[in-house]
């Protein structure tokens, strides 16, 4: 039997079909566009390939988008200057800081100057902290992403045992809080758990396995229960081409579901931005 493969693709255009309509609505009741900034400073390839995917859909959608290109050599004072005149600025609804900022700069220090009401990542600290308690509004895109592949498959989250490998600020950590909140049995590996030898131990048990690291093809199917549902958030290069952090062809063997690279994630999370920016302006 093939296993399903589960693209973001499909989720993605029922997601902008209904924020299409909710950007008429707050277009009436703003009397203006519903607008995205996001501050660039370093240049950076991989930037330039998000930054080309938020404008495309912004365009989709109808929002406005606008991106403000800071000189590589700005102070992190007047970064934090700019980050506050675009907190002030009432025809912008939401700010990005795309990441990486150059090595001089401080990227906590500026998530913390960022109104939590325009933080669109959902990565200032109150955003993050309410992830504590409950499922907040604005929850980092990919991680919603991931949270909507899995309500995509209906699958109920409650005792099962699921294995989150990456604990980034922006993926694995707060991934880890949503899906405690949803009663699921969660545990998260990292760099420490592989120089410790357990990784596999704890592959082994995944009924629900999220891969978020950063290394080519790094999970095997050999490492996987029979039956996983395989999200791999994973973007990388090898040999010209993109793949994940899941070796697809040895692990859809034993998966009952599995996302591609490309095609899966990546193509909802700049869908769940969109979707946090409508959110902040209502
Ligand atoms: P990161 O790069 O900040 O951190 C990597 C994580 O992997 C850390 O938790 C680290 O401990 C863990 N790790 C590294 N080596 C390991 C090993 N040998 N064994 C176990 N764990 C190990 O993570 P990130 O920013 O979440 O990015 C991870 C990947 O996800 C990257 O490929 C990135 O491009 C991708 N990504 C994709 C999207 C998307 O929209 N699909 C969004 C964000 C990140």
């Amino acid at each position: 039997v093939e296993c399903p493969i589960l693209y973001g693709k499909n989720i993605a255009v029922k997601i902008e079909e209904e924020l299409k309509k909710q950007v008429e609505v707050q277009k009436r009741k703003l009397g203006r566009t519903p607008q995205l900034t996001t501050i660039v400073a370093a240049e950076d390839s991989a930037s330039k390939v998000y930054l080309a995917s938020q404008a495309k859909v912004a365009a989709r959608l109808g929002i406005e988008f606008d991106f403000q290109k800071l000189p590589g050599d700005i102070s992190q004072d007047n970064l934090e200057k700019e980050i506050q005149s675009l907190n002030r600025n009432q025809a912008v609804d939401g700010v990005l800081i795309q990441m990486p900022l150059p090595a001089h700069l401080d990227p906590k220090r500026a998530i913390n100057f960022l109104s939590p009401d325009k933080d669109v990542e959902g990565l200032h600290p109150q955003n993050l902290g309410r992830l504590f308690f409950l499922e907040p509004k604005i929850i980092p895109p990919t991680v919603a992403g991931v949270m909507a592949m899995l309500e995509e498959i209906k699958i109920d989250l409650r005792g099962k045992e699921v294995v989150i490998v990456g604990h980034s600020e922006i993926v694995g950590k707060p991934l880890s809080l949503l899906l405690l909140n949803k009663l699921a049995t969660t545990t998260v590996c990292h760099i420490g758990t592989s120089g410790a030898g357990h990784l596999e131990m704890h592959l082994k048990k995944a009924e629900i396995l999220i891969v978020a690291v950063g290394k080519p093809r790094f999970i095997k199917g050999s490492s996987l229960k029979k039956g996983v549902v395989v999200i791999d958030v994973g973007i990388n290069k090898e040999n010209g081409k993109l793949v994940g952090d899941v070796d697809f062809e040895t692990a859809k063997e034993k998966a009952s579901f599995i996302t591609p690279v490309p095609g899966g994630i990546g193509a909802l999370t700049p869908v769940m931005l969109m979707r946090n920016l409508l959110r902040l302006t209502q």
